[in-house]
């Protein structure tokens, strides 16, 4: 592929119309162009029929449409699906598809590695390498829907719509890549391309508070919170980002949001660390935290139980002690779910949000195999997980 060719994919509708405009085509031509790319996943201009032929010759001179490529790809017994994507430069990203009876969840990164840290995450220790662009974020999305149509034998440009929803809670952190992240939000909601709605569509943060305020104004969407803690002393050290905005800006920051969200509730994330973060006194104080400290928030919690990464000292709750913890809150009324674990026999775990944190190097023997690298390079790449 030529690489001078602009890649189209990450474009939005402005900057669509902005390039059929270098290209001396009417405005009118972004819409089609938009609606091939997302509603139909055509990456072959020449495939474009409604475009006139001589625009067609043009876009196959200077565009072109490009996700991240694939370099393995995996199905569960269970029916998790999971991508691990080249984003260049001896870096990987995954990319997990989660179905259910009645929903079809896409777990999205937006950084390769890094840079908050938390103490539980192997993405964080393998620290930051650079943000994704909006192509390679929405390209995760473009890539899993018409691979999972495909699957299914949808003849190309047609077909029921597989992913429901969307969660940014892969590797990095979102709200650190806030214009390629928003980019990629607007895609998807975008009525031309993905058209989810602004409930089915969830960032997840770490607790960037002022991003989180800017994201009620710019892009309002459901709202995670990597919560993990219940006071700044803890919440130091499970999430560094904590030191910066500790917890009473974080609930205020939650509070405000919810004037914005789609939903009336914040979901809160919270990983079961035995001994650490998960005992009554805890559980109680979580309660205090989120109903009735000078923040309170309307919110869910969703209680993670961690599988270990090579990290001494941390362990998964025990299941009883999960029940009791959670027993807790749902006793003060917040309603509280225990997540389960998806695709283990692939090691599909989006991070955190499959419950899973695994030690990636097996990535590493991945690529190796798929013979897509010299393994030279293959042994560059970093490994990761996910908030
Ligand atoms: S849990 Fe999320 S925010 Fe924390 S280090 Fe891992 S990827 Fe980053």
């Amino acid at each position: 592929m030529n690489e001078a060719r602009t890649n189209l994919l990450g474009f939005s509708p402005a900057e669509l119309i902005d390039y059929c405009g270098t290209l001396d085509e009417k405005p009118f031509r972004a819409k089609q162009l938009q609606r091939w790319i997302h509603q139909f996943g055509v990456s072959d201009f020449t495939g474009m029929t409604d475009l006139a032929k001589s625009l067609r010759g043009k876009l196959e001179k200077y565009a072109e449409i490009r996700a991240p490529a694939v370099i393995r790809d995996h199905t569960s017994a269970d029916g998790t699906r999971k991508w691990l994507l080249d984003v260049g430069q001896g870096n990987a990203i995954e990319t997990v598809y989660i179905p259910e009876d009645n929903r079809g969840t896409l777990c999205v990164s937006t950084q390769a590695g890094c840079a908050v840290n938390c103490l539980f995450c192997s993405t964080g220790k393998q620290g930051f390498s650079r943000n994704l662009t909006a192509a390679e974020i929405i390209g995760q999305l473009w890539m899993a829907e018409f691979a999972l149509r495909r699957a299914k034998n949808m003849p190309e440009g047609k077909g029921e719509r597989q992913i429901s929803n969307v969660v940014m809670m892969g590797m990095g952190e979102p709200l650190f890549n806030f214009d390629a992240s928003v980019s990629a939000l607007r895609l998807m909601l975008d009525d031309n391309a993905y058209g989810l709605s602004r409930r089915r569509v969830t960032v997840s943060t770490s607790g960037v508070v002022p991003m989180i305020d800017r994201l009620a104004r710019e892009c309002p969407v459901a709202l995670a919170v990597s919560l993990h803690a219940t006071n700044d002393p803890l919440r130091d050290k499970l999430v560094p980002l904590n030191r910066k905005h500790p917890l009473p800006e974080l609930m205020a920051a939650c509070r405000r949001y919810l004037e914005y969200a789609p939903r009336d509730f914040i979901t809160f994330e919270y990983c079961m660390l035995d001994g650490i973060n998960d005992t009554d006194a805890h559980a109680k104080e979580l309660v205090r935290l989120v109903q009735t400290g000078p923040d309170p928030v309307s919110c869910k919690l969703n209680l993670i139980p961690f599988n270990s990464i090579p990290m001494p000292g941390l362990k998964r709750s025990s299941d009883e002690r999960i029940a009791a913890f959670a027993k807790i809150l749902q006793d003060a009324g917040i309603v509280t779910t225990v997540r389960k674990t998806r695709g283990e026999d692939i090691d599909a775990a989006c991070g955190l949000l499959a419950g899973e944190i695994k030690d990636r190097t097996r990535v590493k023997e991945r690529m190796a195999e798929s013979g897509m690298m010299p393994v030279s390079i293959v042994q560059d790449y970093r490994f990761q997980s996910n908030c």
